[in-house]
């Protein structure tokens, strides 16, 4: 079904463009993180979204509506905030209902709502405490609540998980995700955390100033990325400078590697990267048979954390790290002359 669609949009600030020419089109009911660096232009695409800032040019629709010129108040959009901006005079459920209390809703119907928001928030029984009685990730969740008070067709969240530490933040991840799947709300997530966005996201759109260079399924980007910024953003990627030979190859120093899939359309002799990711290469003792489609190199650093076995080593003055389970232990350490075998499945062709 047709979800929200932004064609062509647009937003300059005087000289500054904060957005560039965006086209993205998503079904309802999915979960989309916007994912980029600091000034990529991710909030105000979200904020345009909302209703809070006017595109430039461009439109937005939602199921086929124009929502571009339509005010926030008349988007049927919920939003939680970075700060989470709850009122700290208000109790909780009078948080809650805050938006109901506007739109004249009767004072039963508000205590139902925020009785059936808390529950499903986990937090039942609290509506009469305060804000500043509330740990962070309660503060989080009562902002949800509030955010969804109304029933929202579209669920809009900036950073929502920046204000929380490291052990709460991948919890809450499961949590909104949980909750999202539950309700089926469209929903879009501002967030500059790679694994906050492939662990929530049925679909990422990956930023940088203020263009989308990619857009997809999480993991076809992980696997697929389409250049050396998103690779590098998305998971850990090594790139290894190679020389395009059109063969299915190409060239590390003296060694031709063969590839499975490249992004772009290369010239012999033409400068491209060689990508991996380290849990799809292997490290081998050079004392050992040469695997097919390996290149040489030295350990320079082991760690060993038991779940896994992370080595980098120093190929031509280029570092690979492969990350290997404890039941492909190569033992080695550091000086030992090795081999790095790229299986061609595992190695993709970038523009350089
Ligand atoms: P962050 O993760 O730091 O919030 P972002 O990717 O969300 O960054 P935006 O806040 O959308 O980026 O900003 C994109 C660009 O637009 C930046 O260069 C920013 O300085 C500029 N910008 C945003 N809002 C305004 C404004 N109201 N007036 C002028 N420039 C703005």
């Amino acid at each position: 079904m047709s979800g929200l669609e932004i064609s062509n949009v647009s937003k300059h600030y005087g000289a500054v463009t904060a957005v560039n020419d965006v086209n993205l089109r998503f079904n309802k009911g999915e979960m989309i993180c916007f994912l980029g660096p600091s000034g990529c232009g991710k909030t105000t695409l979200l904020r345009m979204i909302a209703g809070l800032e006017e595109p430039t040019s461009g439109t937005i629709h939602f199921e086929g509506r124009d929502l571009t010129h339509v005010p926030v108040h008349k988007r049927n959009i919920g939003m939680v905030f970075q700060s989470f901006a709850l009122f700290p005079h208000l109790s909780v459920g009078e948080n809650i209902a805050y938006s109901m209390k506007i739109r004249g809703h009767s004072r039963a119907e508000r205590e139902d709502r925020v009785r059936e928001l808390l529950d499903m928030i986990h937090l039942p029984g609290i509506e009469d405490r305060r804000i500043s009685q509330l740990s962070g990730g309660q503060r989080q969740r009562v902002a949800i609540a509030r955010a969804l008070a109304l029933n929202p067709e579209i669920f809009l969240l900036d950073e929502p998980m920046s204000a929380l530490d490291a052990n709460l933040r991948e919890a809450m991840q499961i949590e909104l995700r949980k909750l999202q799947q539950e309700l089926g709300i469209t929903t879009v997530v501002v967030t500059h955390d790679q694994t906050e966005a492939m662990t929530m996201a049925d679909n990422i759109v990956v930023m940088g100033k203020a263009k989308v260079l990619q857009s997809g399924k999480p993991l076809d980007i992980y696997k697929s990325p389409v250049d050396k910024f998103v690779a590098g953003f998305i998971g850990t990627s090594n790139l290894l400078p190679a020389t395009f030979s059109g063969n299915g190859a190409v060239g590390f120093g003296a060694t031709d590697v063969k590839y499975s899939a490249a992004n772009g359309s290369f010239a012999n002799g033409e400068q491209v990267l060689l990508m991996t990711r380290p849990e799809e290469i292997f490290v081998h003792k050079a004392s050992e048979t040469r695997p097919e489609n390996a290149i040489e190199g030295t350990v320079t650093f082991v760690r060993d954390i038991g779940a896994t076995i992370e080595i980098l080593v120093d190929c031509n003055g280029y570092e690979v790290i492969s990350v290997l389970t404890p039941k492909d232990d190569p033992d080695v350490h550091v000086g030992t002359k090795v081999f790095v075998e790229m299986p061609p499945a595992a190695c993709s062709v970038l523009a350089a």
